[in-house]
């Protein structure tokens, strides 16, 4: 299969992926005990490279997992990898595993971390362009800090699938996740915004992952992207908030920017991108090729 094309890299070494392995006895595979990240390369430039290591060292550090390689190395793993597999478009995924031990659900039995990386050059979703995401509401919650930090990107996706699972069995693409409160959390992953006038919301920062992507089209919205006049808030968001807005858009490594077409069968907007969904996709695409330009980060030579 196309995804399993190329090499991967397991602990600095480059192999092919399509046979590549862990332990059976790996604590991740056995206990989803390890972190991720997931990083776009456009024209040969890791987008947000910085942010997204330094993201995975706080899930490290809050796991007490220790990193087996420094950012450095595992930037030199990423870089060599993309040129083995002559991508300079596509996804890195940098997975970091408590690693392999004793199977039992204690952590001190694993005590060797292992870093694994792996690049797809193609997006898991493709739409169609004017073709927007349907969503539905799922009544699987968010995880909330209380029972695990939903700021650390580990490999508990669980409850992110069976909210996944309720909106495919709603006719959806994607599910909407609440909060134990009702209010507006995420996507399993991607982060939500919605537009009513000349203001543009998004849920606050704890309890959800906050995303790259969404720290992005803050600043892309306050530099003027999506329009003059239009200013962005963070603040508790509930259905009401989706279902009443002028323009719903979702953002994530995976998705980019994509419009919301309907929530639970309610077209929003007039059911089509609106105008600040649109100018803040080509922003960040705009931006995705240039951001991040630290020669060292550079798989290609060529001027932005
Ligand atoms: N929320 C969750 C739960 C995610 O897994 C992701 C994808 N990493 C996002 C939001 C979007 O984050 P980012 O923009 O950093 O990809």
């Amino acid at each position: 299969a196309e995804y399993k094309r190329g090499f991967a890299c397991v602990d600095g070494e480059f192999v092919p992926a399509a046979t590549a392995s862990v332990s059976i006895f790996d604590h991740s595979f056995l206990y989803g005990d390890g972190v991720f990240e997931t990083i776009i390369c456009r024209g040969g430039r890791l987008f947000a490279l910085r942010p997204h290591l330094d993201r995975l060292w706080a899930s490290c550090q809050y796991l007490q997992i220790t990193p087996p390689y420094d950012q450095e190395q595992i930037t030199a793993f990423i870089t060599e990898l993309a040129k083995r597999n002559e991508l300079s478009d596509g996804y890195v995924r940098v997975v970091i595993s408590r690693g392999e031990g004793y199977p039992v659900s204690d952590p001190r039995k694993a005590l060797k971390p292992k870093l694994v990386i792996s690049m797809q050059g193609a997006p898991a979703v493709t739409r169609p362009p004017g073709v927007g995401v349907k969503l539905a509401i799922a009544s699987t919650r968010r995880t909330p800090p209380i029972c695990l930090e939903p700021r650390v990107k580990s490999n508990n996706y669980l409850n992110h699938i069976v909210a996944k699972l309720e909106a495919i069995a709603a006719g959806a693409d994607d599910a909407i996740m609440l909060d134990l409160e009702g209010n507006v959390a995420e996507l399993p992953v991607a982060n939500i915004f919605a537009r009513h006038g000349d203001t543009l919301a998004t849920p606050p920062s704890n309890g959800i992952l906050a995303g790259i992507t969404r720290e992005t089209v803050l600043r892309l919205v306050a530099e003027g992207a999506a329009g003059p006049g239009l200013r962005v808030v963070q603040r508790v968001m509930t259905a009401y908030d989706l279902f009443t807005a002028a323009e719903v858009f979702i953002v994530g490594t995976g998705s980019g920017v994509a419009f919301v077409e309907s929530i639970d069968g309610r077209r929003i907007g007039d059911g089509t991108m609106g105008p600040a969904t649109e100018r803040l996709m080509d922003a960040y695409t705009e931006l995705l090729g240039r951001d991040g330009a630290e020669p060292d980060l550079q798989l290609t030579t060529k001027e932005a």
